[in-house]
C-alpha cells in the first residue's frame, strides 16, 4: 500500500514539473490564450467546485463552447496541479467512436503531449492508451463492457457522459447502471453534458442534481418560417395537392379544406385514441389541425430553389446550410441546378454536398473558403446539425425533415423513414447560421407545423429493437428486464414511442390513408411490447431459458460485441467446426459493407460483386471470397489494384480483419476454440453446412422464395412481398434454386427491403433454423427430402448429430 503511494505521488510530482513546463512555454501559452477564449473558460472556477461538492452535476452548453475538449481536461490539470494526477482516472464517454479519436487527439495537442501519455482513447477494435493515461475517451459502449466485468469501477474518480441530449440508447442504459453504482461508490463523480437546455430531465433523475448552463457565443439568428419566406420571395405556391393556383396569403388559411372531412375526422379519432388526453390538449387544436393536412411534399425544389436565389441575388456575403433528407433528394437537387441560370453558374455560386458517405477530398472542400464573389451553398443532411460545423454559414435553409430510424415494434420491423424533425433540432440547425456573425433561418414549413413538432428526438431507447441491450442486461444479473428498464429516464408510465402512422398495416382506417398526407402521431405503444419482442427473440434463438434467464449460450452471447445473433453464429462455426468463413461473415456483417456502391456505376459495382458469388446464390459467401482474394491480393502486394477493380473498400477489410482478430481472441479465451487450431476448421470446406451456420443464426430472418413462369418474388412471414436491395447478388439471377433465402437485415423503406442472402435448402432450414435446443433425432434426420443431398454422405450425418449433443450440452450446462 505505502510502498504504491509513494510511487504515485513521486509520479504526481513529475506530471505537475511537465505540466507547468508546458504552460509557460511558448506554443502552450498560446495554446492555454487559445482555450482562455472558449465560453466554458468563464464558469472554470465554478465547474471545479460544484465538481468536489456534488457527486453528480448536469452541464449544458451549446457546440463549440468547449465541454468535450475542457471540461474533462480542467479536471485532469487542477488534479495534476495539486500533486495528486496519478491518484485520478478519468473517464469521458462519447456516442461515436470518430468522436472518442478526434477528441483525445485534440486534448492531447492542447497539452502539447502526444496521444497515449496522459491522454488516450479506447473505441471498439482501436485504442491508444499508455500506463499512465489519466483521461481516457471511449465510446459509452466501451464503458459499458467494462461495466459488466467490473461493476463498481474500481479505480476511477470521475466519470464523463456527453452528449446525453442525444438520448443514445447506449448512454440511456449507462444512466441506470451508474445510478445504481453511485451510492456504492460515494467518491465517485458523475458529470453530464448535454448541448440543449433540457437539463432539467437528468437533474431530476439523479434526486435533483445541481445543473450549470455554459452562456454560448453564438450570435442572434433571425427565425423566418414558410409564411415569411412565401411572402420574402414572392413564390406563388401553384400546386398543393390537386389544388392549383393558390393565392399565397390564403395558403394558411384554406390549406385545411385539402383534407376531405371525413378523412380528417378518422385522423383526428384516432389521435385522440391514441395519446392519453393530457398530453393531446398540449396541442393546441390549430396545430394539431395543420398538422393533419400539412404535406411537405408540395414544397418542391422550387421553392428551395427561389430561397437560394433570393439569398444571392438580395442577401449579404456568407455561405448557405440547406438542410434536405437524404443523400437521394441532395443528388437530384444538386443536379436540378446546374440547369439554373444564376445557382448553376460556376462563377457566382459553388454548390457542395455533406453526407455520411462522402468522400475525405469533398469533406475538405465544404470548410474550405469560396473564391472571392462566389457564394457557397452546401447541400446536407441532418449529420451537419451537431457533429460537423462550418465555421462560415451565415444562411441555414431547413426542409423539416430528417430520415429517421425507427422501430415499428407491432411489425417487428425497423424502418428507415423520412420524419418531421424535433423543434431541438430545427433550434440547432438554426444556430449552424450564428458561428460568426448574425444569420438568418429559413424554415420552409409554417410556424404552426413548428409548434406542433415534438420537443427532443425521441430517445433511441425507445425506437429500436432491444435484443442486444436485454441480454446485456441479463449479463449485469440484475433480475427481471422490465424491472430494470423501469427505472430509466424515462419510466413505462409515459414510455410509449412514435411511430408513423402509415406503418401501422394492422389498422385498415389508417392504411387508407395516402402516405403523405399522414405526418408523424405519437402512438402510444406500451414499452412491454419492445421488451417482449427482444424476449421472446432470445428466447428464441436459445440466450434465455423459459424462466428468462440466460442459457449458457447467452453468457458467451453477452460477452461478444456483436448482435447477438451474429454472436450465435459465430458459437455455432465454432462448435460445428467450419469457423474461418463464418468469423469472416459475422466480422463483415458488424463492421459494414465492403462493395462499394457508387451512385454513378452502380451497374458496374454490382457485376463485379456478383463475381465472387459463382453460383452460390449468397452474398455472405460473396463477402467471404471477396475478403479471402484480399488477403491474397495483399500478400501479392497488389492489395490496392484488387480493392479498385472491385469495387471494395480497403478501409473496410481492414476493419473487418481487425475485429476477426478480435473475436477469434474472445472465442478462444472462452474455450469455444481448438487451442491448436488444428480442428476448428475442418469442415470449412462444406459449403452446405457454412449455409446451415449462416441460416441459425440469422433465423428468423427467412424468405420463401416463389418462382412464378417469368419472375420471381420473395416472401416473408411478416410482411409479405419483400424486395431484394439492388446490390445484392441474388437480385442478378432469374431464378434461385434454393426455395428459401435467409436473410441478416431487413428495413422498411415504403416497402420491405432484404439486405444481404444467402440461399438453403428445406433440410437446412428445418435443422438449423430455431433454438436448436429441442432434440432433433436421427430418425427425423433420415424422413428429410434431399437429407443425403444435405450432407453429402451419411457419416455426416452422424458428425452432426454428435456435434449437435455437444451444442444441447452447452446450452444446457
Ligand atoms: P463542445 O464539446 O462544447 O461542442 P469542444 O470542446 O468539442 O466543444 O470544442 C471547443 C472548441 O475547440 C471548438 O469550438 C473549436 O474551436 C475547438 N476545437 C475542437 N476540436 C478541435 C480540433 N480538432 N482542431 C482545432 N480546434 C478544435
Ligand atoms: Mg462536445
Amino acid at each position: 500500500g505505502s510502498v504504491m503511494e509513494k510511487v504515485l505521488q513521486r509520479r504526481s510530482l513529475q506530471m505537475r514539473n511537465m505540466q507547468r513546463a508546458w504552460l509557460e512555454s511558448p506554443e502552450g501559452r498560446k495554446m492555454l490564450d487559445f482555450r482562455k477564449s472558449l465560453p466554458s473558460f468563464q464558469e472554470k472556477e465554478r465547474l471545479l467546485q460544484a465538481i468536489a461538492r456534488n457527486q453528480v452535476i448536469v452541464i449544458s452548453g451549446e457546440t463549440g463552447c468547449g465541454k468535450t475538449t475542457q471540461l474533462p481536461q480542467y479536471i485532469l490539470e487542477s488534479e495534476i496541479e495539486s500533486g495528486r494526477g496519478a491518484f485520478c482516472s478519468i473517464i469521458c464517454t462519447q456516442p461515436r467512436r470518430i468522436s472518442a479519436m478526434a477528441v483525445a487527439e485534440r486534448v492531447s495537442a492542447e497539452r502539447g503531449e502526444s496521444l497515449g501519455e496522459s491522454v488516450g482513447y479506447k473505441v471498439r477494435l482501436e485504442g491508444v492508451k499508455g500506463k499512465n493515461t489519466h483521461l481516457l475517451f471511449c465510446t459509452s459502449g466501451i464503458l459499458l463492457r467494462r461495466l459488466l466485468s467490473d461493476r463498481n469501477l474500481n479505480g476511477i474518480t470521475h466519470v464523463f457522459v456527453d452528449e446525453i441530449h442525444e438520448r443514445g440508447m447506449n448512454e440511456d442504459f449507462l444512466l441506470i447502471v451508474l445510478k445504481d453504482l453511485l451510492p456504492r461508490r460515494r467518491d465517485l463523480r458523475l458529470i453530464l453534458m448535454s448541448a440543449t437546455l433540457n437539463a432539467e430531465l437528468f437533474s431530476n433523475y439523479f434526486g435533483g442534481a445541481p445543473t450549470i448552463h455554459i452562456p454560448g457565443f453564438a450570435h442572434p439568428v433571425k427565425a423566418h418560417f414558410l409564411e415569411d419566406v412565401l411572402e420574402m420571395t414572392g413564390y406563388k405556391l401553384t400546386s398543393f395537392n390537386q389544388i392549383d393556383d393558390y393565392g399565397q396569403e390564403k395558403v394558411w388559411k384554406t390549406q385545411r379544406q385539402l383534407v376531405p372531412r371525413k378523412r380528417k375526422n378518422q385522423i383526428t379519432a384516432l389521435v385522440e385514441d391514441a395519446l392519453p388526453k393530457s398530453k393531446f390538449e398540449n396541442y393546441s387544436s390549430r396545430a394539431r389541425d395543420s398538422l393533419a393536412s400539412w404535406t411537405p411534399d408540395c414544397i418542391g425544389f422550387n421553392l428551395i430553389e427561389a430561397v437560394l436565389c433570393h439569398i444571392c441575388r438580395k442577401e449579404r456575403p456568407g455561405a448557405v446550410l440547406l438542410f434536405m433528407t437524404g443523400w437521394e433528394d441532395i443528388s437530384c437537387l444538386r443536379d436540378q441546378l446546374k440547369a439554373h441560370p444564376l445557382l448553376g453558374d460556376p462563377n457566382r455560386v459553388l454548390v457542395l454536398t455533406c453526407h455520411g458517405s462522402m468522400a475525405t477530398s469533398e469533406q475538405k472542400l465544404i470548410f474550405e473558403k469560396p473564391p472571392p464573389n462566389v457564394r457557397k451553398i452546401v447541400l446536407a443532411t441532418n449529420m451537419a446539425e451537431a457533429s460537423i460545423t462550418i465555421n462560415d454559414v451565415v444562411f441555414v435553409v431547413d426542409c423539416g425533415k430528417a430520415k429517421e430510424t425507427t422501430y415499428d415494434a407491432l411489425n417487428n420491423t425497423p424502418c428507415l423513414l423520412p420524419s418531421w424533425i424535433s423543434q431541438a433540432s430545427a433550434r440547432q440547425r438554426r444556430g449552424r447560421a450564428g458561428r460568426v456573425q448574425p444569420g438568418e433561418c429559413y424554415h420552409l414549413y409554417p410556424r404552426c407545423v413548428y409548434e406542433a413538432f415534438a420537443e427532443y428526438q425521441l430517445p433511441e431507447l425507445l425506437r429500436t429493437p432491444l435484443n442486444s441491450l436485454c441480454l446485456q442486461i441479463k449479463g449485469l444479473l440484475v433480475g427481471s428486464i422490465g424491472d430494470f428498464l423501469s427505472a430509466a429516464l424515462q419510466p413505462p408510465e409515459p414510455l410509449a414511442f412514435r411511430i408513423n402512422a402509415k406503418n401501422l398495416s394492422v389498422s385498415p382506417m389508417v392504411a387508407e390513408i395516402p402516405a403523405t398526407i399522414v405526418p408523424k402521431y405519437d402512438i402510444l405503444m406500451p414499452v412491454i411490447l419492445l421488451v417482449q419482442n427482444a424476449v421472446d427473440f432470445l428466447k428464441m434463438i436459445g440466450a434465455l431459458d423459459e424462466k428468462e434467464n440466460l442459457t449458457n449460450l447467452g453468457k458467451y452471447l453477452s460477452m461478444l460485441p456483436v448482435d447477438p445473433k451474429l454472436g450465435k453464429m459465430l458459437v455455432m462455426g465454432a462448435i460445428f467446426r467450419c469457423f474461418d468463413p463464418i468469423l469472416t461473415i459475422v466480422s463483415g456483417l458488424s463492421v459494414r459493407d465492403p462493395f462499394l456502391l457508387p451512385q454513378e456505376k452502380k451497374d458496374l459495382a454490382g457485376v463485379a460483386k456478383s463475381r465472387f458469388s459463382a453460383k452460390d446464390y449468397s452474398d455472405h459467401m460473396a463477402l467471404v471470397r471477396a475478403y479471402e482474394g484480399w488477403k491474397d491480393a495483399e500478400r501479392e502486394g497488389s492489395a490496392y489494384e484488387y480493392c479498385w477493380r472491385n469495387f471494395l473498400s480497403a478501409q473496410t477489410l481492414q476493419a473487418i480483419h481487425s475485429l476477426r482478430k478480435q473475436f477469434n481472441f474472445i472465442l478462444r479465451d472462452a474455450g469455444l476454440l481448438d487451442e491448436d487450431g488444428g480442428t476448428n476448421n475442418k469442415l470449412s470446406h462444406n459449403q452446405a453446412l457454412v449455409r446451415a451456420i449462416i441460416c441459425s443464426g440469422l433465423f428468423p430472418g427467412i424468405a420463401s422464395v416463389v418462382h412464378r413462369e417469368t419472375s420471381m418474388s420473395f416472401k416473408t412471414m411478416d410482411d409479405g412481398q419483400v424486395f431484394l436491395y439492388a446490390n445484392s447478388v441474388n437480385a442478378r439471377y432469374q431464378t434461385i434454386p434454393y426455395p428459401w433465402l435467409v436473410f441478416g437485415e431487413k428495413v422498411k423503406v415504403n416497402t420491405v427491403f432484404i439486405r444481404d442472402s444467402t440461399g438453403i435448402s428445406d433440410s437446412i432450414l428445418i435443422l438449423f433454423g430455431g433454438a436448436l435446443s429441442c432434440g432433433v433425432q436421427a430418425g427425423h434426420l433420415k424422413m428429410l427430402d434431399g437429407y443425403v443431398d444435405f450432407f453429402m454422405d451419411p457419416s455426416m450425418a452422424e458428425c452432426y448429430l454428435k456435434l449437435k449433443e455437444e451444442l444441447d450440452k452447452l446450452l444446457h450446462k
